[in-house]
């Protein structure tokens, strides 16, 4: 019988799993056991799912091997390049269909890849091109951590403008609210951390999780003991205007996800980043400069915290645009003056669509 369309689940993989999973499943699959730890170096070491690289493998069994703990989940549907080919959006099309997409980012001193973990988005912030979709579902562990790997191998293989190079952050801001996929995305960062062969053995101090404040998850996060960067994405200091941007804000209030936040960095000692998308005339007053400065010092001024400003990208039918330049340098110099240490964010990929926000999976 046919399961109902959109609830079968993605196929398995070895990045789902932990080494004896990996064990496991080869060999209740009549296969085995011991190749699991091959197949893991072709993976995470080596960055590659093909069975005809694979030569250590025996010619008769590699096939079947890949087949099933490599199994492919992400089939490229498109790809573009801009800022002379050091950004790179990809479109993936997922077992079931549903699209996303990941972008990688080549830096002098680093690679970035910003990187999807829900087909689509339930949080609904009106200024997010995904938000205007609604969430389809949440992307496995496995999803997730390939379009990591797929990173990694392109900056090895040379295929990003710059030459061989190696992957080294990831970023949590794609499409989808990661803490609303809780377990899925904390086994990506396990096995993105995790050394080589069991995982990609990035520092957990690349990976940055973003969130729009779920805050029971933040609490969970904590206790997690994976030292992840925690961005929180703020937009506003007061509940009037965060509810409207923010959603969620309804159930947790400012107050109450600022403090989580700072829990965060208080147990964790990473130090936070407060995201604030710059909205002309909506939040960018100097007044809520002022007020996110005292908000942010309320809580001390160790360090714990610093403020990323996000020029807006505005989205199709959008009635938002970017802050003009002199109020976002006033903006920058009221939170600064307050000693909060404060940045503003370059907005790679713009004109192919591949900016914060601005990934939407428009197709078809
Ligand atoms: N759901 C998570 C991660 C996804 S978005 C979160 O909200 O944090 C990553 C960042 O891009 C968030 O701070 C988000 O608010 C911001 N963003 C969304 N749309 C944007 C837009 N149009 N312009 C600038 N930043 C945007």
């Amino acid at each position: 019988m046919e399961e109902p369309r959109g609830r079968k689940k993605p196929p398995r993989h070895l990045a789902d799993l932990d080494e004896a999973g990996r064990k496991e499943l080869l060999e209740a699959s009549g296969l085995p056991g011991f190749r699991a730890k091959q197949l893991s170096v072709h993976y995470f070491t080596r960055l590659t799912s093909d069975p005809a690289e694979m030569t250590d493998l025996p010619a008769s069994q590699r096939e079947e091997l890949a087949a099933t703990l490599l199994p492919p989940l992400l089939t490229p549907v498109r790809t573009l390049e801009a800022d002379k080919g050091t950004t790179r959006k990809t479109l993936w099309r997922l077992f079931d269909n549903a699209l996303v997409e990941s972008v990688l980012m080549r830096y002098p001193d680093r690679a970035t890849i910003c990187v999807s973990s829900q087909a689509g988005c339930g949080m609904a912030c009106p200024f997010c091109a995904t938000g205007q979709g609604g969430l389809q579902r949440n992307m496995s562990t496995a999803e997730i951590v390939d379009q990591v790997v797929d990173g990694a191998r392109a900056m090895a293989r040379g295929e990003v403008a710059g030459g061989p190079g190696r992957l080294s952050n990831v970023v949590f801001m794609g499409m989808g609210e990661p803490l609303a996929n809780y377990k899925a995305v904390i086994g990506a960062v396990r096995r993105l951390t995790d050394p080589s062969p069991a995982g990609l053995g990035l520092s957990a101090r690349g990976v940055t999780v973003s969130t729009v404040g779920l805050v029971p998850r933040i609490r969970q996060l904590t206790e997690e003991g994976v030292p992840v960067t925690l961005a929180l994405s703020l937009h506003a200091p007061d509940d009037e205007l965060r509810n409207e941007l923010v959603p969620i804000n309804t159930r947790f209030s400012v107050a109450e996800t600022v403090e989580a936040a700072w829990q965060y960095a208080a147990t964790t000692k990473r130090r936070v980043s407060i995201e604030y998308a710059m909205m002309r005339g909506i939040n960018d007053q100097a007044w809520r400069a002022d007020l996110l400065g005292d908000v942010l010092r309320s809580y001390g001024d160790w360090g714990w915290v610093h403020v990323n400003l996000i020029p807006l990208n505005p989205t199709p039918g959008s009635k938002w645009t970017a802050s003009d330049p002199a109020d976002e340098r006033e903006f920058v110099r009221r939170l600064e003056a307050k000693g909060i240490p404060t940045t503003v964010r370059d907005t790679r990929g713009r004109e192919i669509d591949g900016a914060c926000g601005q990934l939407a999976a428009a197709e078809d």
